[in-house]
């Protein structure tokens, strides 16, 4: 679950991680009154789950309340990177001696939790490690160890601090690692961590992200107002469907639709289809014996994406029997047709029932029936894969 700055600040602020002084507006009228109270030059930045706000527009100066007040009239209207923006934060404006970057998330291919810090802050972090990769520091922390003064203090003089600003910028570090692990984050990151030309180290901007799978373990987080949300600005609009029906699914970058059976026969069909040179178009869990309805939304997910060329389907009957998934196929087939060219395969728990009622079905309706094969367990998974490559390269 992505936190809006708002709220990452929130609980930043009170792992004791100084922030820009500021508070939330939903009205103009609220962002006047808050440039008013803080009584100098303002940052009003809409409250989106994006980065890059900065330079799609989402981030404004104001000199006075009454410029703060037409700035957010103007960020209230507009949208930003295809988010409404419904509150602004209106921060004192910090004098910007430096900007850094400071993060911490996990690097899964090495099972470790990564710290990363650069000189050069406010960039997306990604565009530095293609562009520089040398210039960030990489500190990596085993998932039973912790973020030590020490380490801070090596961090912090890398990053050039110095004196008093060295232990502030040591201490954000090792707060910022205490917060990662006690919310169970995926990421945290302040980008820019500025250096004032007062030479206060301060976090201009602040994103987390909570394991939504640990959320349970953090009621405190509603508590202070911080609602429980789906992952939204990060899922297609595909996705967030599939989310309403319960179907487990995610939006892949390939063309080759994936209907199969449960999760690991998911996991395997995608497998095979990059083993024949094709790409998925999507993973998607359909275990657990799903009704015809269930059967139905899944095939309307495929059939509307644009992106998708053939459909892999390929069933193991296991707890859910194939004339049962035949039959919710063939209503499906009835009610809305189907526009993209299927391969389906069935074994397992009543197969030959499961293929008999299809081929019944086709002798009655032949033309719903033109661009779909229908395969039982005397045709290889390896045979199915590259049908479904093949059909998705030929349209
Ligand atoms: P993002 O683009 O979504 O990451 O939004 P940020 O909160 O990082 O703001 C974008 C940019 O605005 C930052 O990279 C900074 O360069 C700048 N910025 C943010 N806060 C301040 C501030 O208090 N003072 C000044 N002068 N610039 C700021
Ligand atoms: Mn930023």
């Amino acid at each position: 679950m992505r936190l809006y700055e708002y709220e990452a600040k929130k609980l930043f602020s009170q792992a004791g991680i100084p922030i820009s002084t500021g508070e939330v507006a939903q009205t103009k009228e609220q962002a006047r009154g808050i440039a008013e109270k803080l009584s100098k030059p303002v940052i009003l930045k809409a409250q989106i789950l994006s980065g890059g706000r900065g330079k799609a527009g989402g981030v404004k100066f104001a000199q006075s309340p009454q410029e703060a007040q037409s700035k957010a009239e103007e960020l209230l209207a507009a949208r930003i990177k295809g988010f409404p923006v419904k509150k602004i934060l209106v921060d004192e404006k910090l004098d910007i001696q430096q900007e850094f970057y400071l993060g911490i998330t996990l690097d899964r291919v090495n099972y470790k939790i990564v710290m990363l810090a650069c000189s050069e802050g406010g960039v997306e972090i990604e565009e530095i490690a293609s562009r520089n990769p040398e210039k960030i520091k990489r500190v990596s922390v085993d998932v039973d160890q912790n973020f030590y003064p020490f380490m801070g203090n090596s961090l912090a003089g890398w990053m050039g601090a110095k004196g008093d600003g060295l232990k502030s910028v040591s201490k954000i570090a090792v707060s910022l690692f205490k917060l990662f692990r006690q919310y169970d984050a995926k990421l945290v990151e302040i980008n820019p961590l500025i250096l004032t030309k007062e030479g206060k180290y301060v976090a201009a901007d602040a994103r987390m992200s909570v394991d939504d799978d640990a959320l349970f373990r953090h009621p405190e987080l509603a508590e202070m107002g911080i609602e429980k949300r789906h992952e939204e600005g990060e899922m297609t609009d595909r996705e967030k469907q599939a989310r309403e029906w319960g179907i487990p699914y995610l939006d892949l970058d390939g063309d080759v639709g994936m209907f199969p059976g449960g999760a690991g026969f998911g996991i395997m069909g995608n497998d095979f289809i990059h083993y024949y040179g094709g790409r998925p178009a999507n993973f998607m869990d359909s275990g657990g014996g799903p009704t015809p309805e269930r059967l139905a939304k899944m095939l309307v997910l495929l059939d509307n994406n644009p992106n998708v060329k053939a459909i892999f389907g390929a069933r193991f009957g296991g707890i859910s029997r194939c004339d049962d998934f035949a039959k919710g196929v063939v209503m499906f087939l009835k009610e809305h047709g189907l526009s993209k060219p299927m391969v389906l395969r069935m074994t397992g728990n009543m197969w030959q029932d499961g293929v008999r009622i299809f081929k019944e079905e086709k002798d009655k309706n032949p033309e719903i029936f033109r661009n779909i094969e229908i395969h039982g367990i005397e045709t290889p998974i390896e045979e199915i894969s590259q049908r479904a490559v093949g059909l998705a390269k030929a349209t």
